[in-house]
């Protein structure tokens, strides 16, 4: 944790739909903490209606401003349209591309209230590969000359390389989750077993791919076996993993997945805490961080301030996370949590009546 004043200076990137209305709620939250860094904010253009209104939906400025400027950044949402558009390819992609943004980290936990008593206890981490699977986006039509029919074609990438280290980051993340609970009464604390890493593939069926997935990251366990002694290992099937999940949420600590079955799982697990609008994510590389709500571009409630800010507050608490401010994080986490438990302010996705700014002041009051 770092006390000194350092400024820190973050790119927002609010680019489609409701991003324009929670990325700037999550800046006003940053602003207002009485302690830590000071921020200066770097507005970027990227997105679809920018694509719309330029032809570019990623300019080179906002790279370089990223590249060159920036310790860390927000991004909001973008729309991603149905149908292929020509000449547009997401910004979110490139974006993670361009600056080795390697694993998608997603904390999902469920926040006690009277107003939910029945919903299901849980504080998990899923750690999402950002950059390989069937995200290569390596795809082709053919016709079958026996049938005359059309067939479709995806290529899935599994690297040891990207394996190796987005495993790595779980196996630390188990450690770091370890020490800050540690920091807290037992009581209080939600997990109470051994930091557990649990390994989702689906390596009975694709035993090449997946075979090789969870090879290297049990790899990375095994061949650190002091330095995650402290740390226990499991598997899951993938469809085994949702169904447990469901069930039985509060068992699991950190999990890690390849690229699509990630992206799958943590929908999942925000209909179990609520809503997609609170859950938040970090794209992490070893020298970029950027926030970013887990939820898309909303197009149906965009515009209307009713849009849950929650999401893009707690991107921003990851953010501060990451970049060292743990203390700081810890704030705006507690700051949500009380907003959430209190229950009397809340924007309808989880059955309030407020608006996105209510909600924004009843977060800031609580700082
Ligand atoms: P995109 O193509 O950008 O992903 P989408 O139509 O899939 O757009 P999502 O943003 O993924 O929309 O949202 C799915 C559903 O969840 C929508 O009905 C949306 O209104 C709701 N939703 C998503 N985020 C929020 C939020 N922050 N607050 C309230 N509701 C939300
Ligand atoms: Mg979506």
């Amino acid at each position: 944790t770092s006390t000194s004043a350092k400024t820190l200076k973050i790119g927002l990137l609010p680019a489609d739909g409701i991003g324009r209305e929670v990325i700037p709620a999550a800046q006003r939250v940053l602003e207002s903490l009485s302690s830590g860094p000071k921020f200066e904010f770097v507005h970027l253009d990227a997105g679809f209606e920018h694509f719309q209104k330029t032809g570019t939906a990623l300019p080179q400025e906002t790279i370089d401003h990223l590249k060159n400027e920036c310790n860390g950044a927000l991004f909001g949402a973008v729309s991603s349209p149905s149908h292929k558009v020509a000449g547009y390819s997401s910004p979110i992609v490139a974006l993670r591309k361009h600056l080795d943004l390697y694993a998608n980290v997603r904390p999902v936990s469920s926040v006690k209230s009277a107003s939910t008593p029945n919903q299901k206890e849980l504080d998990m981490l899923i750690i999402r590969e950002n950059t390989e699977c069937l995200y290569i986006k390596s795809e082709r039509q053919e016709v079958d000359p026996k049938t005359g029919l059309k067939v479709a074609w995806a290529d899935r990438k599994i690297s040891e390389y990207a394996s190796k280290r987005v495993g790595a980051m779980a196996f630390n993340m188990a450690l770091t989750r370890e020490s800050l609970r540690q920091q807290k009464p037992e009581s209080e604390r939600f997990w109470k077993h051994k930091p557990r890493v649990t390994i989702v593939h689906k390596s009975n069926v694709l035993s090449v791919t997946d075979g090789l997935w969870r090879e290297t990251v049990r790899g990375v366990k095994e061949q650190n076996a002091e330095k995650y002694a402290g740390v226990d290992m499991e598997e899951q099937l993938v469809d085994s993993m949702v169904y447990r999940m469901f069930r039985e949420p509060e068992a699991f600590d950190v999990v890690v997945a390849p690229n699509l079955y990630g992206d799958i799982i943590s929908d999942g697990a925000a209909a179990l805490v609520g809503s997609l609008g609170v859950v938040p994510s970090a794209n992490v590389g070893d020298n970029f961080v950027m926030g970013e709500p887990v939820h898309g571009s909303a197009p149906d409630i965009a515009g209307k301030n009713i849009a849950n800010p929650v999401a893009a507050i707690r991107s921003a608490a990851l953010l501060l996370e990451h970049l060292g401010y743990t203390k700081e994080a810890l704030q705006v986490y507690g700051a949500v949590d009380k907003v959430l438990s209190e229950a009397t302010i809340l924007t309808p996705d989880l059955g309030g009546k407020s608006t996105t700014s209510e909600v924004t002041e009843a977060v800031l009051k609580n700082l």
